[in-house]
């Protein structure tokens, strides 16, 4: 036991300079260049992102390191390795003996290993190429050719390989003059060809880039107080591909109806100018844009609209014609992070940005507001969802609990607002939602509420209705 308290202090030392060393070993950037590869009919989906993935090592002496695309477990039998092609990768830059290095693709698991064989400091570069095939999924949308959308919020499979000590630089867009890049990282460079941005302190679900192809959007520009909103509006309703001539028919209902997009902006006006005078201390700045997920032979669109953080907002038509519109920017105001299937996410990240829209949007008369409400109540039990299942224990805001999450408990937040006196209880929760909430859970809206002068008791009561 002596022994070890005279060894201890060295030991430590030993351990402390170990650590300093084993840090610098692991210096691994990685950038990114992307491009989009066209079908030769340039009128049909986008099928292709080309990646071009240049990862440097300095000192680096690890003997084995695994990239991986697979993010989470659910890289399932079904899609192992369909979504990445024609994967290539080589050494470009290297300081002595490349042979000590061993680089392996294995599609099964969509990893990469890289293997130092000698184990000694190595300074060396790593290129990757491959395509990532075009996915109906939140990673790559298009639909035609008017937009096309790369997501980092993976849900399985991620287009670019990851591994806890990689850091990513910077990611480079190859432009195609047909298409727009919204992106709203730093960008650091533009030229003609490209634009390059800077995500090296961006979180993967934070990156968000948008190809627009300008043929068919309309951009207007909405000033509200400091607030910018560009609201892309589609130019047609049902573009389609005439197969046998391969030729683009647009249809020109909206440009023959040009009253159409002024309906759409007073829509957006009336439902986000209340909101947006809520936050005149706060940048409301975003590109949105409506895109069409529905198939041309469906009548009704999907009732569908997404909205990240740092990203923009993208939303069928359905959403300016009410207070959907000012729900998504809502959204990217509150910039809730968390995993889904936590307790309590939906609750904050859906019903309470649901609930708080309908005031905003209608809070100025009372009655109207109380008819909003009342109408999400009725429509729940008109439209038969089921109230037995606890807010808490719902993982994924899907069709058999969708009633639950945006009619039922929003309504249930009014009814608990009332009892509150209004005011008060929306003041209270307005704070809690301009917080940078990171993580997301029931704990933090009852301790917030509780600081607030709240009792434990009637939040309790909150959350056994819901
Ligand atoms: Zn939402």
């Amino acid at each position: 036991m002596k022994k070890w308290l005279i060894i201890s202090p060295v030991l430590a030392i030993f351990i402390a300079l170990l650590f300093l060393y084993s840090k610098s070993d692991e210096t691994i950037n990685s950038s990114f260049n992307i491009s989009m590869r066209y079908d030769n009919n340039e009128f049909r989906i986008i099928p292709y992102l080309k990646i071009n993935n240049v990862i440097k090592f300095n000192n680096y002496s690890k003997d084995t390191l695994i990239l991986s695309f697979n993010k989470t477990p659910h890289w399932t039998n079904s899609i192992k390795g369909t979504l990445i092609d024609s994967l290539n990768y080589k050494i470009t830059e290297y300081d002595n003996d490349s042979s000590d290095i061993v680089i392996a693709y294995n599609s099964k698991e969509g990893t990469i290993s890289i293997i130092n064989r000698d184990q000694s400091k190595k300074d060396f570069t790593l290129t990757i190429d491959y395509y990532y095939k075009y996915q109906y999924n939140s990673i790559l949308e298009s639909f035609k050719n008017q937009f096309a959308t790369i997501n980092c919020d993976v849900d399985y499979c991620n287009w670019f390989l990851i591994n806890p000590n990689l850091t990513f630089n910077y990611i480079k867009i190859d432009k195609d003059d047909k298409y727009r890049v919204i992106c709203n990282n730093q960008l650091i460079n533009k030229t003609d060809k490209s634009y390059t941005y800077d995500i090296s302190t961006t979180p993967y679900s934070d990156i968000n880039i948008m190809l627009i192809n300008d043929l068919f959007y309309k951009e207007e520009k909405i000033n509200i107080g400091k607030h910018q909103f560009r609201v892309n509006m589609l130019k047609t309703y049902s573009p389609d591909v005439d197969s046998i001539n391969k030729v683009y028919v647009i249809d020109n209902e909206r440009e023959h109806h040009k009253n159409h997009y002024d309906s759409i902006i007073n829509s957006f006006i009336k439902y986000v100018k209340p909101l947006a005078s809520k936050f005149s201390y706060k940048s409301l700045d975003t590109d949105i844009f409506e895109v069409k997920w529905r198939s041309d032979n469906a009548k009704q669109y999907y009732g569908r609209g997404y909205s990240g953080g740092n990203g923009f907002i993208r939303c069928d038509m359905r959403f300016f014609y009410g207070s959907g519109i000012a729900h998504e920017i809502l959204h990217k105001l509150c910039n809730v992070e968390g995993d889904i299937k936590a307790p309590g996410f939906l609750f904050i990240n859906e019903s309470i940005i649901e609930a708080f829209t309908i005031y905003a949007c209608y809070g100025d008369n009372k009655e109207q507001m109380d008819s909003v409400f009342t109408n999400l109540n009725k429509r729940f039990y008109d439209k038969g969802y089921s109230d037995t299942i606890s807010l808490f224990k719902i993982e994924s805001n899907s069709n058999p609990v969708w009633g639950k999450v945006y009619y039922k408990t929003p309504y249930d937040i009014y009814m608990f607002s009332k009892k509150r006196g209004n005011e008060e209880f929306w003041n209270i929760l307005n704070d809690f939602m301009i917080q940078d909430i990171k993580d997301c859970k029931w704990i933090d809206f009852y301790n917030f509420f509780i600081e607030r002068g709240l009792s434990k008791d009637e939040l309790n009561k909150l959350k056994e209705v819901i």
